[in-house]
C-alpha cells in the first residue's frame, strides 16, 4: 500500500450555511484537543459532573438526570426511546417532517402501537389537535419534535406538559435542531425528556447527545430495569417484555455509569465530552436568552435579505425556527447548480431538501458559531451574484441593503 496517497487531512476552509452541520466554535475545537484523561480519574469525573450541572442550565431544568449519550442526537432519541418504551405501548406521534418519521420508525423498532397525526409540512399542530389526539388515542408516550428542520418549523411546546399530565402521558421531545437558537423550558413546560445534539445551534461537532430525564420518567426506566436484573439473575423468563433490548442504550445503566455508583458501562468518548462542556459554557456565559435573541436576530435579517432579492420563503413564518430558512428555488433555476456554484466559488454551503420538498426549496441556516453578521451578508451577497449570474435578476445590493436596514433598525429600537 502506498501510504503518500493518504495525505493528513486538511479539510477546506468553508461556511457551513445550512441546516447543520455548522462550523464549530474555535473554543470548542481547542477544548477538543485536550489530552485524554483516565475514565475514573477524579479529573474525568469532575467534567462529568460539571457536564451535567452545564447542561442543566442549557435544558432549564433541575433534573438530576442530565448527561451525554455517545453517539449523534439520533443515539439520544434512540436511548430514550428504547428505555421508555415496552412493547405494546400506545405512543402519539405528530408528524409535520422528516424528524417525526424517524421518531415512529425508531418507536416501531421498539415495537410500540405507534399512532400519528400529521399536518401538511410547512406548519404545525395546534394543542388542541394533539389534545384531541391523545382523547381518542390515550397513549402511554408523546413523541414530539421541536424543531424540525426539514421543514424548517418550531411546534409550541409550552403547552404540551399540563396536556399530558391530564392524561398520564410521558412527553418527549427532540430538540436537536432548536436548542439553544428557540426557547426550550424543559421544567416549565413539563417535558419529561429531550434529546439534543451538538452540530446545530449548540455549536459543535457531531457525535454526542446531551439529553434530561425528568423524576417520572427516571422513575418508569429503573422500574424497568429491577425486572430486567430479576431476569438476569434467575433463569424465569416472565417479565420479558420488561427488559430494554439495548446495553448501548440502556439508560438505567447509563445513570449508574454518570451516578456516583460509577458502575462500568461504555468508556465515556471523552473528547466529545470536553467539546460538548465548552458548547454549553459558550451558551451560559453569552446567557440563554441572549443567544436566542442573536438566532431571531440574524435570522430576521436573512429573511429581509431573501424577501429584498423577490424570493419567496417556505411554510408558515409565524412558526418557523429562528436558525433556518427554507426559500423557494424559482422556476427555471437549478437548485444543485446554484449550490454548487456557491460552494465552489464562495466556499458558502447551504442546504438541499428531503421528500417532498426535494428540489423545490434550500435551507439557509444561521446558527451556533455561524448565527453572525458577517455569514449572514456574505450568504445573501453570494446567492444574489450565483442567480444573477444565472439569469434570475434582481436588483444587485438589495438583499444586503435590507439586512443592513433590519440590523441597524433592531440596533436603534
Ligand atoms: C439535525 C437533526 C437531527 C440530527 O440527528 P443526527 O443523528 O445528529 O444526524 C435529529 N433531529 C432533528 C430534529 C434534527 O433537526
Amino acid at each position: 500500500m502506498d501510504i503518500t496517497q493518504f495525505s493528513q487531512i486538511n479539510p477546506p476552509q468553508r461556511m457551513l450555511m445550512g441546516p447543520g452541520p455548522v462550523n464549530a466554535d474555535p473554543r470548542v475545537l481547542r477544548a477538543m484537543s485536550s489530552q485524554l484523561v483516565g475514565q475514573y480519574d477524579p479529573a474525568m469525573t469532575q467534567y462529568m459532573n460539571e457536564v451535567m450541572a452545564l447542561y442543566r442550565g442549557v435544558f432549564c431544568t433541575s433534573n438530576r438526570w442530565t448527561m451525554l449519550i455517545d453517539g449523534t442526537s439520533r443515539a439520544g432519541i434512540e436511548a430514550i426511546l428504547v428505555s421508555a418504551i415496552r412493547p405494546g405501548d400506545k405512543v402519539l406521534v405528530p408528524v409535520f417532517g422528516r424528524f417525526g418519521h424517524l421518531l415512529c420508525e425508531i418507536a416501531r423498532r421498539c415495537r410500540a402501537d405507534v399512532h400519528t397525526i400529521e399536518v401538511p409540512w410547512g406548519e404545525v399542530f395546534t394543542p388542541d389537535q394533539i389534545e384531541s389526539a391523545i382523547k381518542a388515542i390515550r397513549p402511554r408516550m408523546l413523541l414530539t419534535v421541536q424543531g424540525d428542520t426539514s421543514t424548517t418549523m418550531l411546534q409550541p411546546l409550552a403547552e404540551l406538559g399540563e396536556i399530558c399530565r391530564r392524561y398520564d402521558v410521558l412527553f418527549y421531545t427532540d430538540a436537536t435542531a432548536s436548542i439553544g437558537g428557540n426557547e426550550l423550558k424543559t421544567d416549565e413546560w413539563g417535558v419529561d425528556a429531550v434529546s439534543a445534539g451538538m452540530q446545530k445551534c449548540l455549536g459543535g461537532p457531531s457525535g454526542t447527545s446531551p439529553i434530561t430525564l425528568s423524576a417520572r420518567m427516571e422513575a418508569e426506566i429503573r422500574r424497568r430495569k429491577c425486572v430486567e436484573e430479576g431476569i438476569r439473575t434467575s433463569a424465569h423468563r416472565k417479565g420479558d417484555d420488561e427488559i430494554i433490548y439495548s446495553n448501548y442504550f440502556d439508560l438505567g445503566m447509563v445513570m449508574d455509569y454518570w451516578g456516583p455508583e460509577r458502575l462500568n458501562h461504555h468508556t465515556e468518548a471523552t473528547s466529545a465530552l470536553y467539546g460538548a462542556r465548552e458548547c454549553a459554557r459558550l451558551i451560559l456565559q453569552e446567557g440563554l436568552n441572549k443567544g436566542i435573541a442573536r438566532h431571531k436576530l440574524h435570522g430576521d435579517a436573512l429573511l429581509k435579505g431573501i424577501q429584498a432579492m423577490g424570493l419567496e420563503t417556505f411554510g408558515d413564518l409565524n412558526h418557523k425556527m429562528n436558525n433556518v430558512l427554507a426559500v423557494v428555488i424559482p422556476t427555471g433555476v437549478d437548485g444543485e447548480q446554484v449550490r454548487s456554484l456557491m460552494l465552489n466559488d464562495f466556499a458558502i454551503e447551504i442546504g438541499t431538501s428531503f421528500g417532498p420538498l426535494h428540489g423545490k426549496v434550500w435551507r439557509i441556516g444561521s446558527m451556533g458559531y455561524n448565527a453572525r453578521k458577517d455569514c449572514v451578508m456574505a450568504t445573501l451577497s453570494a446567492l444574489e451574484s450565483v442567480l444573477n449570474y444565472l439569469k434570475f435578476r434582481s436588483v444587485q445590493g438589495a438583499a444586503m441593503q435590507a439586512a443592513w436596514d433590519h440590523y441597524h433598525n433592531q440596533c436603534v429600537a
